[in-house]
């Protein structure tokens, strides 16, 4: 399979990861990305942790072409989309960065 720019590959590599990693969900109608930051692995026990502020333990934020080369993710990749589909990794759109998003248009008004 070849990638757009070392930069991209990488990423992908670290999907799942502590730190920055690249997400592809082709499970829906289009094939979406996403640049993902988690300050735990996937799996890791976080049920120790404890803070009087509320903070947010990954995000993540969709994308529609590479941050370093600029190619459009869709057409780039529209043949092996399959092969790096990996929306386990995603976060849960029904968690907390949802919640968020619900007050923060709220506030808007
Ligand atoms: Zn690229």
């Amino acid at each position: 399979m070849q990638y757009c720019c070392p930069q991209f590959f990488n990423l992908c590599n670290e999907a799942g990861t502590r730190g920055v990693g690249l997400i592809v969900d082709a499970s829906e109608t289009k094939p979406a990305f996403f640049l993902q930051w988690r300050g735990v692995e996937v799996g890791e026990d976080t049920s120790s942790l404890s803070s009087a502020l509320p903070l947010e333990l990954a995000t993540e934020l969709g994308i529609l072409f590479c941050p370093w080369c600029g190619v459009d993710l869709n057409k780039f990749y529209r043949k092996c989309v399959g092969q790096m589909s990996r929306p386990h990794l995603r976060l849960s759109r029904s968690g907390p960065c949802a919640d968020r998003r619900d007050s923060d248009s709220s506030d808007d008004q």
